[in-house]
């Protein structure tokens, strides 16, 4: 009988040729079970989603009793649908006063492409500007803004009027100009392996931004709901004009948003009216979920355990002779291999150790280690044995 690992190479597409492969058969808080019954840790969070566990039993309580009332309903933004209107509020209230309007969608690129959208619109300006190695998204908005050139660049041509500028280097806010719609950025640049603003670049930025008019938009698809130790990491910085958000937002399903003042957002009302439009974007099953999770992160406080959790995988690895180097910001940590040909074989052998991780898009020496934060400490005890097992035997 054909296989599903056949099928999987078969019949979906395939985006890299070596895909990590480990076929799921059901998963519980930090683990993943493959059919053989092999238990994995989930080190990466299925890339920053699962922050309160895979199957959070009052998410999947949330998705159940939605079901038994609605599933889509219409387009974005005509029916007055509960779980949208009470996962907008909750959003409204922890957030500050200047971000306040919630435009749901149903990823993180969507996420991105709406925010931009907005900002040339609001500020009917030309030029965007990002930042070297951050990423952003895979659409083409999206990767019009990507830091890399090597990924840009078979995609040609892509959005015009932007421009990617180097993260922490003062001198280069002077491209910021009355042109700008908008400066985009990750305040904390997770694919580059956990890069931290320095010298009060944040600052500086905001202030550019004041001068000049641009609007600052803050990518916290990554950052967000807990994963740094604070809800949302510009609270341990500076307030954005727009903030977008997805991944672990969805406690599993999958919603992104774009947010800002109300009177940003109304621009996308007229001239022309259905300035974004989505058709899934909002989707009530996943609105439903979402509000579960972020009761769970807030009733739980899991986002204040995160700087303590990330701590004790510090303390236990940052002696080992085989990481070269470890950045950390709440449960977000980056750890550096000699190389990149060490990181590949260091994959195997957590993989036998039963661990799972990933490396960063532009930092393929790196590791992360990134677990739900529900972890718990004897889990965290059990997930360094592993770790420091297996770089024992790289
Ligand atoms: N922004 C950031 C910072 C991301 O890390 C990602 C996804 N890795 C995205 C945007 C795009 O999100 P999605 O894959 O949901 O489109």
């Amino acid at each position: 009988m054909i296989t599903n690992r056949q099928l999987f190479f078969q019949h979906l597409a395939q985006t890299t040729p070596s895909p990590i492969g480990i076929e799921v058969e059901k998963t519980e808080g930090i683990y993943m079970f493959d059919k053989n019954g092999k238990k994995y840790i989930d080190l990466i969070s299925g890339v920053a989603v699962s922050n309160v566990g895979h199957r959070h039993p009052k998410v999947l309580q949330a998705i159940t009793e939605q079901l038994d009332k609605y599933m889509h309903l219409m387009v974005y933004g005509e029916y007055i649908q509960s779980p949208q209107v009470q996962l907008a509020q909750k959003l409204a209230e922890i957030l500050p006063e200047n971000l306040q309007s919630v435009y749901f969608v149903n990823s993180g690129s969507e996420a991105v492409e709406g925010a931009l959208k907005l900002a040339k619109r609001y500020t009917g300006r030309p030029e965007i500007i990002s930042f070297k190695n951050a990423y952003h998204g895979s659409t083409a908005g999206a990767l019009s803004i990507m830091g890399s050139e090597e990924f840009r660049y078979a995609f040609r041509p892509l959005l015009p009027g932007v421009r990617q500028i180097e993260f922490n280097n003062e001198a280069a806010l002077n491209e910021i100009t009355n042109q700008t719609a908008c400066v985009i950025l990750d305040p904390l640049q997770s694919e580059s392996g956990l890069v931290l603003s320095e010298n009060n670049f944040l600052e500086k930025l905001r202030q550019r931004c004041n001068e000049t008019g641009a609007l600052l938009i803050f990518d916290e698809v990554q950052t967000g709901f807990g994963r740094t130790g604070s809800l949302f990491y510009f609270e341990q910085s500076l307030t954005p004009d727009i903030l977008v958000l997805a991944k672990a937002m969805g406690g599993g399903m999958p919603l992104g948003a774009f947010i800002s003042a109300k009177e940003i957002m109304d621009s996308l009302m007229s001239k022309p009216i259905l300035g974004h439009i989505t058709t899934f974007g909002g989707h009530p099953v996943c609105c439903a979920a979402s509000l579960a999770a972020l009761d769970v992160l807030l009733d739980e406080k899991l986002f204040e355990e995160a700087e303590k959790k990330g701590k004790l995988f510090l303390e236990a690895l940052k002696n080992h002779p085989k990481l070269k180097a470890i950045r950390q910001k709440g449960l977000f940590l980056a750890c550096d291999l000699e190389n990149e040909e060490q990181y590949f074989r260091l994959l195997e052998i957590f993989i036998r150790n039963r661990l799972v991780t990933d490396s960063f898009l532009f930092k393929l020496d790196s590791f992360r280690i990134a677990p739900p934060l529900t972890i718990t400490e004897a889990q965290i005890q059990e997930t360094i044995d592993l770790i420091l097992k297996s770089l024992d035997e790289l």
